[in-house]
């Protein structure tokens, strides 16, 4: 459910008109519906309320400050993948208790930052950086909390690119093969095994695999884990089970919080640990969209293009994932039908929003709402062709706010110089 709606024959983002943001803040522009965003949360949140749990946003679905605090606010935690990420989730006032760290790649100085401010638990993703944990825990005298993410090789039948869980990935350590690592985590003097975490894929539109991997990593921890992990004095206190429940983005039907939810708690049945999720699309992903105009349209013989100024710098799933976003007029538009692709100003063939889109025949200035790009669209959009990134705008009932301003053409330059020989 989310508060894009036409009331009218115009569509509203809850109590605002699309296009009178499009008049006072131009496009592109990203909007959000903050009474989406909000029900998105609760409705996950409380989908789990029979569990001792902590709901860690994606913060890489959407790092808008704005957002960060608002579910900041709701008691969410956030799950980050860099120290830009645990800047803007400190910034907007979380509590380092409830941040989890994922990613293959953490660097030195991204451990130091997360180590200074305190956060739960690191998800190890690697033996060396397991190692890597110690030493620097070490050198400034704390202990790093770890958890290690095991691979559970689970399809999590997805887009390859966002397909995490399977042996070939580079994510996690084999689950087979994690008691060693565990072994060693224990063995170490600054680091301390908290959890067991995992995390399949994103953009899952059944609860099958998540309840494939939750049974392999819950057999792993009965079997395994428990007893010899007490016997070495770790406890194993949380189970992070990651993100990556789907949305609607066009015709398919993911389960719904409260499904996903009951299949998990199953799962956990006589575990006595704190769950840990990190959703990060299924909460953003249907509370935003991305606001274009229609500049040209262009037939040749064999197409018909409909060209507007949002592109692949500003939404690039439709370029990298060959995703599918409804696109919506946001006047009701009674026009015949046509077949067109819906192409950005971007040069690259792969610059597109739709291919071959059944579409009610817009105009040169007409507005498209691009449906559903809450998640993966402004944290991914780039300046390439010299673009300024679009303006990221709130609605909150009737009010709206631009809680990011569009980039200025000095924005583009910012911190780059030319040498003194050249000058
Ligand atoms: C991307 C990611 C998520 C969020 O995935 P969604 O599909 O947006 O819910 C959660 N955890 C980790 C480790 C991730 O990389």
């Amino acid at each position: 459910m989310n508060h894009f709606e036409y009331r009218n024959g115009e569509m509203f983002a809850e109590g605002v008109a699309l296009k009178r943001i499009a008049q006072e803040v131009g496009t592109p522009a990203y909007i959000y519906s903050l009474a989406t965003l909000k029900r998105h949360f609760k409705v996950f949140d409380q989908a789990f309320a029979k569990a001792r749990h902590i709901v860690c946003f994606s913060v890489k679905a959407n790092s808008n400050l704005a957002l960060l605090r608002a579910f900041a606010k709701e008691g969410s935690g956030f799950d980050i993948v860099s120290e830009g990420e645990l800047f803007r989730a400190l910034k907007v006032g979380a509590d380092p208790r409830k941040i989890v760290f994922s990613g293959v790649g953490k660097k030195r100085q991204e451990i130091e930052y997360a180590l200074k401010s305190g956060i739960l638990m690191f998800n190890v993703e690697s033996e060396e950086e397991l190692f890597a944990l110690d030493e620097i825990a070490a050198g400034i005298g704390k202990k790093a909390p770890i958890s290690l993410r095991v691979n559970p090789d689970v399809d999590p039948q997805t887009h390859p690119y966002i397909s995490t869980g399977m042996k070939k990935a580079k994510f996690g350590v084999d689950i087979k093969k994690s008691l060693e690592t565990y072994r060693k985590a224990v063995s170490l003097k600054n680091v301390e095994v908290v959890g067991v975490d995992c995390h399949i894929g994103s953009q899952l539109t059944s609860v099958t695999p998540f309840v494939d991997a939750l049974a392999k990593v819950r057999e792993y921890l009965d079997r395994v884990l428990a007893g010899e992990m007490k016997k070495e004095g770790a406890q194993i206190r949380y189970l992070d089970l990651g993100g990556g429940l789907g949305i609607n983005y066009h015709d398919e039907t993911p389960p719904l919080p409260d499904e996903y939810a009951k299949a998990i708690i199953q799962g956990l049945e006589g575990l006595d640990i704190t769950l840990i999720l990190e959703p990060g699309r299924v909460i953003v992903g249907n509370a935003g969209i991305l606001l274009t105009e229609v500049q040209y349209i262009k037939e040749t013989d064999t197409k018909k293009f409909i060209i507007v100024d949002g592109g692949m710098n500003d939404l690039i799933r439709p370029a990298l994932y060959g995703s599918y976003q409804a696109i919506q007029p946001v006047i009701e538009n009674n026009a015949d039908k046509v077949v067109a692709d819906v192409v950005g100003p971007i040069c690259e063939s792969g610059d597109f929003f739709a291919k071959d889109r059944e579409i009610a025949r817009p105009k040169r200035g007409d507005l498209l709402a691009v449906m559903s790009a809450g998640a993966y669209g402004f944290t991914m959009a780039s300046n390439y062709n010299s673009h300024p990134k679009p303006p990221e705008v709130l609605v909150d009932g009737d009010q709206y706010y631009i809680v990011r301003r569009r980039e200025s053409l000095d924005d583009l330059i910012n911190g780059e110089t030319i040498p003194a020989s050249l000058q």
